[in-house]
């Protein structure tokens, strides 16, 4: 596997140990099927319970189970899993950095001992509620709300509310989209504005999704990310009782922390995509022939193997220094913004690059560049679009900010 700067030196033995689980799992358990899983548009949930046994769920985190592996390990599990397809990585992330982090960070010892154990074991399925039909890259906007359901009743007929067994909780209405997971989740961290307290502040809420009122429905016809599950999250009057209220956190940081978690992820899967972009181009060229030998000799194809071998050096380094960064806990959402933006592009642009040297084969299943190259499509585009991340950058490295 390229490592062209020899970074596998200076992995810990636990670090090398949880890669090459990861990798022998996406090799024996996923690859074989995941070209399958992409045309149907499906994904193996079979297999959510083995990665949860296996600790691919948030193993960074301390406590209720999580072993607290090293910010690397984590990297470099994010990057094996995405090597295989960016909706397994999905998958580990949302769960992981969108669920459990926000419980783990924010939530009440009940919610924590309740959750944490059963989604990192893959018993349970989370899923993370943003976004909403038209509030996309600016989720402050949102107009999900929830309100006080007290005996005295705010939103509803009083004596509704009165024989409501989730009386002194909240209701919550609005709509999510374009929510990984959500058609088959058990909980649903949904972000809301609370209505009834001063300035209506962003709270979050962990919805069941059997509580009456609630809908997932599935998206169905999406192009890209085909092998992970996407739907909607609609909240007709959903009454969650008190204690379901993420306890400490209010306001945008809430959502917004979680998103930096994600997009640490994000930043190291997108090496793994990239990477076995190149593997993928490479092996074929060195095998296939045209005009007599490899086509892997031709000098054109030469100076497409070193830039692509170089750009995925540098997201490499990038990562690295990421989680360098986080362990000691000097990591600014900023820079996680820098290597979301450059790491995905690259991987974007080399899939293309693969594809294109894989000749009229790279547009078939048979290989994963034209696959990783659809999926990165919504990499490039969630946790924050290229632009937006272009936007954060650019009001940190001048101090003006483009939003307002
Ligand atoms: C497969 C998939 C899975 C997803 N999973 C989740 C999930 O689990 N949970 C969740 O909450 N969300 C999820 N999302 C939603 C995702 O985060 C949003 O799609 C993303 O934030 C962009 O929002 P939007 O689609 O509404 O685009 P818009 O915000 O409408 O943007 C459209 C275009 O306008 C550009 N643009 C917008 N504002 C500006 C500006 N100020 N300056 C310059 N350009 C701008 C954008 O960069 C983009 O190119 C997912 C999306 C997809 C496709």
């Amino acid at each position: 596997m390229l490592d062209y700067v020899g970074l596998e030196a200076d992995l810990s033995a636990e670090e090398k140990l949880i890669r090459d689980t990861a990798r022998e799992f996406v090799a024996e358990e996923v690859a074989p099927d995941i070209a399958d899983h992409y045309e149907a548009g499906t994904f193996p949930t079979d297999i959510i319970s083995e990665m949860g046994e296996l600790g691919f769920y948030a193993p960074n985190l301390e406590g209720y189970g999580s072993p607290n592996v090293s910010e690397r390990a984590y990297g470099l599990l994010m990057q094996e899993l995405e090597a295989c397809d960016s909706g397994l990585r999905s998958m580990a992330s949302v769960q992981g950095a969108l669920v459990m982090y926000p419980i783990h960070a924010f939530g009440s010892e009940a919610q924590k001992e309740e959750w944490l154990p059963a989604l990192g074991q893959g018993e349970a399925v989370g899923c993370f509620g943003l976004t909403e039909p038209e509030h996309g890259s600016n989720p402050s906007g949102m107009e999900t709300r929830a309100e006080r359901d007290s005996a005295e009743g705010t939103s509803a007929d009083p004596s509704e509310v009165v024989a409501s067994e989730d009386a002194d909780g909240f209701v919550l209405n609005g709509e999510k989209t374009w929510i990984t997971n959500s058609p088959i989740a058990d909980v649903a961290v949904v972000w809301a504005k609370l209505t009834s307290d001063d300035g209506s502040p962003v709270r979050g809420f962990l919805v069941e999704t059997d509580r009456d009122g609630v809908e997932t429905p599935k998206i169905e016809d999406k192009l890209s990310m085909r092998a992970s599950v996407t739907g909607g999250i609609v909240l007709d009057d959903v009454r969650v009782p008190e204690e379901n209220i993420l306890p400490d956190v209010t306001g945008m940081k809430g959502p917004l922390s979680c998103l930096t978690q994600a997009r640490y992820g994000i930043a190291w899967g997108a090496v793994g995509a990239a990477r076995d972009c190149f593997e993928t181009a490479r092996e074929y060229q060195t095998d296939r022939e045209q005009f007599g030998g490899p086509i892997a000799r031709f000098q054109i194809q030469q100076e497409k193997f070193a830039e692509m071998a170089t750009q995925i050096t540098l997201a490499q380094l990038l990562a690295y220094r990421l989680a360098d960064l986080k362990e000691r806990g000097d990591l600014r959402p900023q820079q996680v913004s820098m290597a979301k933006r450059n790491n995905v592009r690259m991987a974007r642009d080399q899939a293309r690059v693969a594809r294109e040297m894989l000749g009229g084969n790279g547009i078939t299943t048979d290989y994963s560049p034209m696959r990783h190259l659809s999926n990165l499509e919504t990499v490039y585009t969630y946790e924050g679009t290229h632009d937006i991340h272009s936007l954060i950058l650019g009001e940190d490295l001048t101090g003006l900010s483009a939003f307002s």
